[in-house]
């Protein structure tokens, strides 16, 4: 099937007010994506420490709009973009244009504090461009951390149905690992990175709360997918597989919203974190296609098929000092070949695609062409803005969806 490379990506966002945990999560993500592809050079210990204290000096993890990674699950090897979210309120017009470029986010809470006012604010932007999400309640290692109180707090502050997936083996300073739900595993770390991880039985302490949470997790389940409600009202166990697919059935329809736990800093939880990315969050295929208006003020579609018109969003400029003006782009529609020309609609020019950049966490990589569903950096482009729409040289005029003004936000 042509596109079916699509099923194997993930744009995601971590949004987070400030101070949750999204720099750490981030690092971790890529810091565990990077062990399992091209980085495998890199050791534990002093060496892993070493390349994230080098990267934030360079400033790559940190600041590229888009960071492509690979996870692999059960097997398949997984694109996962990370696109920044800025996650200051000062931001929110940036945090706006963000939230259009991706399919997917993790909303990152602090668990000591439940959901705060900011993290509020962030949640209500991805309800307006309507982006699936799973919660990560970070910091369960912190004092006063409560799972309970994230999961309620999205109950009643953010007025959402949460499916705690997880939940923690011990709070605070006792927290030692993750309980999966779903699977009825139980995940303890036994080093310092995290790395090592054992697989066992849930002790039985956990048991009856685990239990209890299962059966409104089953019930969440049930609400979203026939199938499951069919085998809930008949007394019947829906298997993990019916149970994962309900679950992602109701996340990309943002009715549920899978609930996650660890502790970013204490290296517990981030890799769970990674397989929910791709268990529950949708591939560019999921989405509905962007919309662009044409000359004539119609309406043309772009569903992502690389072999479709180009259609492209500039989202972020940025300036290097080694390559000057670096413009971001996401590929919704075509592909874009480096050395063509492009039509900037949103400016009325014609311009020259240079090269064409994939940034991992500790290396750019050059490639001929972004596809449909790709996030990368083109070298070249003098004009484009932030919000631009992109489209192929000889294409008939079309604007993308234009960027809304956001609401003020008082905080
Ligand atoms: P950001 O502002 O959301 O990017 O948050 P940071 O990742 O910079 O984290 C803010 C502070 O919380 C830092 O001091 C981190 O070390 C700390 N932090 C992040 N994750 C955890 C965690 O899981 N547990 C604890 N105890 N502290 C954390």
């Amino acid at each position: 099937m042509a596109n079916e490379y699509l099923n194997r990506f993930r744009n995601i966002g971590i949004a987070a007010h400030i101070d949750a945990g999204k720099t750490t999560t981030t690092e971790r993500i890529l810091y565990y994506t990077g062990r399992t592809h091209n980085i495998g050079e890199v050791h534990e210990g002093a060496a892993t420490m070493d390349w994230m204290a080098q990267e934030r000096e360079r400033g790559i993890t940190i600041t590229a709009a888009a960071t492509t990674a690979h996870w692999v699950r059960h097997g398949t090897d997984y694109t996962v973009n990370i696109i920044d979210t800025p996650g200051h309120v000062d931001f929110t017009i940036e945090v706006e244009r963000s939230m259009r470029v991706l399919d997917g986010a993790v909303a990152v809470f602090d668990s000591s504090q439940g959901v705060e006012p900011q993290s509020e604010t962030v949640w209500r932007q991805a309800d307006r461009y309507g982006v699936p999400r799973i919660a990560f309640a970070n910091k369960m290692d912190k004092t006063g951390a409560s799972f309970e109180l994230v999961i309620n707090d999205i109950k009643e502050r953010l007025g959402a149905i949460p499916a705690p997936v997880q939940y923690p083996m011990g709070e605070e300073s006792d927290f030692k690992g993750i309980i999966d739900i779903v699977r009825m595993r139980a995940y303890t770390y036994t080093n310092d990175l995290g790395t090592d991880i054992q697989e066992h039985d849930i002790p039985e302490q956990f048991m009856d709360k685990v239990q209890e949470m299962r059966a409104q997790l089953i019930e969440a389940a049930a609400e979203v997918d026939e199938e499951v409600m069919m085998m809930y009202l008949e007394g019947e166990e829906p298997s993990v597989e019916q149970i994962v697919a309900a679950l992602r059935k109701g996340t990309i329809a943002q009715k549920i919203f899978p609930v996650l736990c660890g502790s970013a800093l204490k290296n517990k939880g981030v890799q769970l974190l990674l397989d929910a990315v791709i268990d529950y969050l949708p591939s560019p295929l999921e989405v509905p296609a962007i919309k662009g208006t044409t000359e004539e003020g119609g309406s043309k579609e772009f569903p992502a098929d690389d072999a479709g018109d180009l259609a492209a969003l500039a989202f972020k400029i940025m300036s290097d000092p080694y390559v000057g003006r670096l413009t971001f782009v996401r590929i919704y529609s075509g592909t874009m070949k480096s050395g063509s020309y492009v039509q900037n609609t949103t400016k009325g020019k014609r311009e020259r695609v240079g090269r064409l950049l994939k940034m991992h966490a500790n290396q750019r990589e050059e490639v001929q062409e972004l596809k449909a569903g790709e996030l990368g950096a083109v070298i070249g482009l003098k004009d484009a803005g932030t919000g631009n729409t992109l489209i192929g040289e000889d294409d008939e005029f079309v604007a993308l969806e234009s960027i809304e003004v956001p609401e003020p936000v008082i905080t």
